[in-house]
């Protein structure tokens, strides 16, 4: 369906985030806010005490949007609709927990279709890098993926299947129902408000967490999950945030996966040493073969990205690990203080 004038998005416009107790979309949030929209709704499942980020000036709802009737709620009014929430985490998470994450599923299925019949006029969807067909990560010295590398699809088990249908679903409701849907693949997003402990978090988060903790501890050493080979990019939040707004807001990319990521890779044994440099220790490393890994390398491809946005996220991982630990820093001392933190 050939796009018509896109509608600008008044800035009275009542804009909906889901999953806005967690990183990416709490930092969405805060985003918008700064970028002077009045009318923001911001809703998770989480008890409100318990959300990363409260921005001042939002409607704040606590819902579990699994539920079909959560999700009319929740899309009532709304002109664009952000669709962050799942039930996900580091490999750690999605290797063990494939059910919970299969089951994020209902979240989208129900949240597109209560935005379709409120009327929304752009609908945006968070999938990842792991959509993409895990026989093409086995080696390290990756080549980047592109869009079209998610098939023929042997996504990650569990999580990456959920957001390869959830992506379809959006590509659909555009295809036969007319809704402008955008989805983003986002691949390692890290930074300050992010999980950084208790299982869920992502290496850069953890690998900080670690290092502060040898540091403050004078331990001396630090467990590194598998032979630090591994490679990954991150992005760091402030490029993904203004990459979202940037995709959703683009006709030549309704319903069109995209890859949302950096492009510098880092691999385990860099980020730690990255990591020690910032803490200012060095730190023996023990390696533990048996810790979930994930695939053995993924890097973002970004000629799609460069070439109909003419941008891509630019932060470098060392600029964005030296914010990053600095805040975990202190969450970590102040929950030695016996202070609330996140995660
Ligand atoms: P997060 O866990 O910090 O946030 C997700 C939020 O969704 C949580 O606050 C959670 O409580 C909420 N949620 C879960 N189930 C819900 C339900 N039934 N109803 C309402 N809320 C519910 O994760 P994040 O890192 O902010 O990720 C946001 C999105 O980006 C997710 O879709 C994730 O799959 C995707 N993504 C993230 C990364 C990353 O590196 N962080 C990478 C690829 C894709």
């Amino acid at each position: 369906m050939a796009p018509q004038a896109s509608p600008a998005t008044g800035k009275d416009d009542l804009i909906v985030v889901a999953g806005a107790g967690g990183f990416i979309a709490g930092s969405l949030v805060r985003y918008f806010r700064d970028k002077g929209f009045t009318r923001i709704r911001a809703i998770d499942q989480k008890p409100l005490p318990e959300w990363y980020q409260r921005t001042p000036g939002v409607e704040c709802l606590c819902l579990d949007l699994s539920r079909e009737e959560n999700c009319k709620r929740a899309c009532e009014d709304a002109v664009e609709v952000y669709n962050l929430a799942a039930n996900m985490g580091g490999m750690g998470f999605i290797e063990k927990f494939r059910i919970e994450c299969l089951r994020t599923i209902l979240i989208n299925t129900h949240m597109v279709e209560a935005a379709y019949r409120a009327g929304t006029q752009r609908y945006f969807y968070s999938s990842s890098a792991c959509a993409y067909n895990t026989d093409l990560q086995k080696d390290p010295n990756v080549r980047a993926l592109k869009e079209s590398d998610a098939y023929p699809a042997m996504a990650e088990r569990g999580y990456g299947w959920e957001k390869l249908l959830s992506e379809m679903f959006c590509q659909e409701y555009w295809a036969e129902r007319g809704m402008r849907t955008a989805i983003a693949r986002f691949h390692n997003v890290y930074g300050p408000y992010g999980t950084w402990d208790g299982g869920r978090e992502k290496a850069p988060a953890a690998i900080c967490r670690k290092v502060i903790d040898a540091k403050h501890t004078g331990s001396g050493c630090i467990e590194v999950w598998g032979d630090g080979s591994q490679t990954r990019s991150y992005m760091f939040i402030d490029d993904c945030t203004k990459g979202i707004d940037m995709i959703t807001h683009c006709d030549d990319l309704i319903a069109t996966p995209i890859n949302l990521g950096s492009n510098e890779l880092i691999s385990v044994d860099d980020l730690v040493t990255i990591a020690e440099e910032i803490g200012g220790v060095k730190l023996r490393r023990d390696y533990n073969p048996d810790a979930p890994k994930g695939v053995a390398g993924r890097n973002s491809d970004n000629t799609m990205i460069q070439r109909i946005l003419h941008w891509q996220p630019s932060t470098s991982f060392r600029d964005g690990l030296a914010k990053t630990y600095a805040w975990i820093e202190k969450q970590y001392l102040a929950r030695k203080a016996g202070k609330r933190t996140i995660s």
